[in-house]
This record gives C-alpha cells, structure tokens and sequence, in this order.
C-alpha cells in the first residue's frame, strides 16, 4: 500500500483529489498548509506527494525546494498543482525540482495514470505532464 501525501488548501480539491487517491487504493494524508505537509512529509515519508502551488503563507514552489534539499525527505516524488496555464509555469514548476505537474481542475482518468506512473518511475525531473 502506498500513501500519499496531499497538500491542498482548497477543500473541494482537497475532497476530490482524497476520493480518487483512495479508490485508487492509496492511503491519503492530508495538509491545508505547506508548514503542516513538511512536517507530515518528515514524520510519515510518503511515496508521493500532491503539492498545491498557491496556498497560504509558503507557497508550493518554496515548500518543494526545502523538501527537495533536505536529505529526509528529497527522494519523494512531489506532483505540483497549478490552477495557472501560463507559459512561465512549467520552467518554474521544474527549477524548484517539481516531478510532474497537473493543471487544475483535475481530468481523473489523466490524474489517476500520472499518478500510477510517478509512483513506478525513478526520479527523473519534470518528464510527464496532462
Ligand atoms: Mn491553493
């Protein structure tokens, strides 16, 4: 059983990214806040984690570069959620050391196979987006 970690402050998304995960049959661990998911990331070690990229105080870009310079937790596979569609995002994304990323709102059928996929990957920087 893998679990995943889903830092989201937007409860409807918090909501639907949670039921699919879980009827995908992954244990869910959930933060609304980027301070709480890096504590959730250094106590419970996720195989994966759904990092929002606006939330309140850190954003999800400086909360993906902490995790990914500290030696506890830089080897989790870390999905960015954007609610943006900008051209400047995926370079963005990428240099704070992103995996994948999904533009909001989510396709479950896309989501779900991204998912599959960063959990069977080896680490490999930005390589697969929907
Ligand atoms: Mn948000």
């Amino acid at each position: 059983m893998t679990s995943v970690l889903v830092i989201e402050d937007n409860v409807a998304n918090m909501k639907l990214v949670s039921f699919l995960l879980e009827n995908a049959g992954h244990t869910v661990l959930q933060a609304s806040d980027a301070e709480r998911g890096i504590e959730l990331a250094q106590q419970q070690h996720p195989q994966l984690i759904l990092m929002d990229v606006q939330l309140p105080g850190i954003d999800g870009l400086t909360a993906t570069r902490q995790l990914k310079s500290d030696p506890a937790t830089c080897d989790i596979k870390i999905i960015a959620l954007t609610a943006f569609a900008m051209a400047g995002d995926r370079e963005k994304i990428e240099a704070a050391g992103c995996d994948y990323y999904v533009a909001k709102p989510i396709r479950y059928k896309e989501f779900l196979s991204l998912v599959e996929q960063a959990l069977m990957q080896p680490l490999a920087g930005v390589s697969g987006t929907i």
